[in-house]
């Protein structure tokens, strides 16, 4: 147990998560030191006890790609998403599958208890348990999407980053533009299926190509980062426009396949969804009281907008929130979204600068 006081949150979160992939997992389920990157999810419990917090790891996951359509099966034999976040919350689900059994085996869980009448016999959430959810980069998809802005203008309050949007001088102007150019050759090797979600950066933009989008931070940048998540047919469309505009925002988009196009959502939509339906899915709903909500998305450090996660992960469904007309116990729900000051080491940006490594590959046994 440790004080809540002793550092920031995120960071208890991230350490706590960083320290259960270093002990638990393999050097074989691993990437390869310096040649190879992954993505890493996890969900932490957090139990409130006495004004201390106890956190623990319950799941994890790592991966980077998604099959295509051609290779879906129609004997439900394999397994189509492999992102990390996908991943991390189908380890969740065991562990509620878990501790469910528990309750119904008389047995004491972590989690869950039945209710002391007879009104019901489905499972109740333990009054001091909460579970967050943790990323090493921003999910791919939607929130992926935010102004690419000079590094000093990422500036940290608290444990929330956030955009300062402001002027740069000329040679602040072509430091960045060196920077941002650098990658390019790298960029588009990965169309082959393997989600490229964040912190990309792309071919840095003519000053003249600035277009006026609604967002201010928007307006001010010269450039995005950008998402291999694809916009699903028959909604808004990128335009693929140098600068700015590449992308459109607020879309539903598809995980780029292995070759050909998939069928699953981006990380951000599925995540966004999980703000509404609860994480559990139909099944375990059966089981519970109540639907499963995440009480904050943590993003270890890497380039990254609250604006953006906060748009993609719930403020786009906003305005539809009240026509939907949800079941009782259900909700829109709204996380903290916060980052750490921690990176992963395994990850395939250096995460003070959000460039390349150099000579990496998405690591190919996860
Ligand atoms: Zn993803």
């Amino acid at each position: 147990m440790t004080s809540e006081n002793d550092f920031s949150f995120a960071d208890r979160v991230t350490k706590c998560v960083l320290g259960h992939y270093e002990k638990c997992i393999s050097r074989r389920g691993k990437p390869r030191m310096e040649r190879e990157w992954t993505l890493l999810a996890a969900v932490v419990m957090v139990k409130r006890s006495d004004g201390e917090l106890n956190l623990k790891t319950v799941a994890l996951g790592t991966g980077t790609k998604c099959i295509g359509q051609s290779k879906m099966s129609k004997n439900g034999d394999v397994l189509y998403d492999s992102h990390a976040e996908v991943i991390a919350r189908r380890a969740f689900l065991r562990f509620l599958y878990h501790e469910i059994s528990l309750v119904y085996n008389g047995e004491e869980s972590e989690v869950f208890v039945l209710p002391a009448s007879k009104a019901h016999n489905q499972c109740l959430l333990k009054n001091n348990v909460e579970f967050q959810f943790f990323m090493s980069s921003t999910p791919c998809g939607d929130a992926s999407i935010f102004p690419m802005m000079p590094e000093d203008t990422f500036s940290r309050i608290g444990e929330i980053c956030v955009n300062i949007p402001s002027q740069t001088n000329s040679l602040e102007e072509e430091q960045i533009k060196q920077t941002a150019e650098e990658p390019v050759a790298k960029k588009f090797k990965t169309d082959d299926g393997i989600c490229e979600s964040s912190c990309e950066r792309l071919q840095f933009p003519e000053k003249d190509n600035v277009k006026h989008l609604t967002d201010s931070s928007f307006a001010l940048a010269e450039d995005i980062f950008r998402t291999g998540a694809k916009c699903v047919p028959f909604g808004k469309q990128d335009t693929y426009e140098p600068g700015i505009n590449y992308h459109c925002i607020n879309a539903l988009r598809i995980k780029p396949g292995r070759g050909d196009r998939t069928l699953s959502m981006s990380c951000s939509d599925k995540i966004a969804r999980w703000n509404f339906l609860g994480c559990q899915g139909a099944l375990l709903s059966h089981f519970l009281f109540e639907p499963i909500y995440f009480k904050s998305f943590i993003i270890a450090n890497c380039p990254f907008s609250v604006d953006a996660a906060h748009r993609a992960l719930m403020g786009r469904f906003e305005t539809q929130a009240e026509s939907l007309h949800l079941p009782d116990g259900y909700f829109m729900n709204k996380p903290n979204i916060l980052q750490s000051s921690l990176s992963f080491a395994d990850n395939k940006n250096n995460s003070k600068t959000g460039n390349l490594k150099e000579n990496v590959i998405p690591c190919s046994t996860i």
